[in-house]
């Protein structure tokens, strides 16, 4: 679903992604853990052409991401269209103040597919439902606790129906006892084999629902196994090292 080939990513004289590879099947589920400035983040916003990678080649469901070839308008056309296939998770939530929370569900399929308001409506609430939200449609996310607003950040990020969800630490901004209720969302999520790469501090948590585990450290994959085995039993002196002060 996605394919990611030999990326190389620089900020100037800082190459933050060193030649990264990773191929993430449909279904399955990929935990990214490493360092602070270790370029998880980056890679993550590469898959969405949030950042323009310097090399290699991204893929979604085998429509290539970057597309040096397509110009102007007609990459701009091609970038929504992959963008809509994706969902994006944040650390910080994004929610649109302005907009209730149930609004903020619906406005990509209104605004990108034409989805007439009742039938918005509708989908809004079956979304809002299987985070748990039902009950604040008509709320703004200011009411809304932290871990209420990623629910909504979810629930939003399903709207489109995308292949592929992206979480880029989606709970580290949140109180420990709102941990779990976001996990919770995330588990049912895998439960539904959706597609996931998931950046995360939460060791237990990646060990648990992933299918796979990758460790990186200064723009380079260290070590990437089972996160049975990549958890418990490391081979690299770094992931070791990572591990000990993580778990
Ligand atoms: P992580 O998510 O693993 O903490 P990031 O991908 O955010 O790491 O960052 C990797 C490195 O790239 C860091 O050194 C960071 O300072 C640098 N970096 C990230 N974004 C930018 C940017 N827009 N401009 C310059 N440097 C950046
Ligand atoms: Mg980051």
């Amino acid at each position: 679903m996605v394919e990611i080939r030999n990326v190389h990513k620089r900020f100037g004289d800082l190459e933050v992604l060193k030649g990264i590879n990773l191929t993430v099947n449909r279904g399955k589920i990929i935990s990214i853990i490493g360092p602070s400035g270790s370029g998880k983040s980056t890679l993550l916003r590469s898959v969405n052409h949030l950042e323009v990678i310097d090399q290699g080649e991204i893929s979604l469901d085998g429509a290539r991401v970057n597309r040096p070839d397509l110009k102007g308008l007609a990459f701009e056309k091609h970038i929504n269209h992959i963008r809509q296939n994706m969902g994006m998770v944040f650390q910080h939530f994004n929610l649109f103040p302005h907009l209730s929370t149930i609004d903020n569900v619906t406005l990509a399929p209104r605004k990108l597919k034409g989805m007439d308001p009742k039938k918005a409506r509708e989908w809004g609430m079956d979304l809002l439902d299987r985070v748990g939200l039902a009950q604040k449609a008509d709320v703004f996310p200011n009411w809304l606790s932290g871990g209420q607003k990623q629910r909504v950040a979810i629930a939003r990020a399903l709207a489109m129906e995308p292949k592929v969800m992206l979480f880029d630490e989606a709970t580290s901004a949140l109180d420990p006892e709102l941990v779990e209720e976001v996990n919770l969302v995330m588990r049912g999520l895998a439960e539904e084999h959706m597609t996931m790469l998931i950046v995360t501090h939460e060791m237990g948590f990646a060990r648990d629902v992933s299918d796979w585990a990758m460790f990186m450290d200064g723009g380079v994959v260290v070590e990437e196994d089972d996160p049975q085995k990549l958890f418990s039993n490391p081979e690299q002196e770094r992931t070791q090292s990572f591990l000990r002060k993580h778990l």
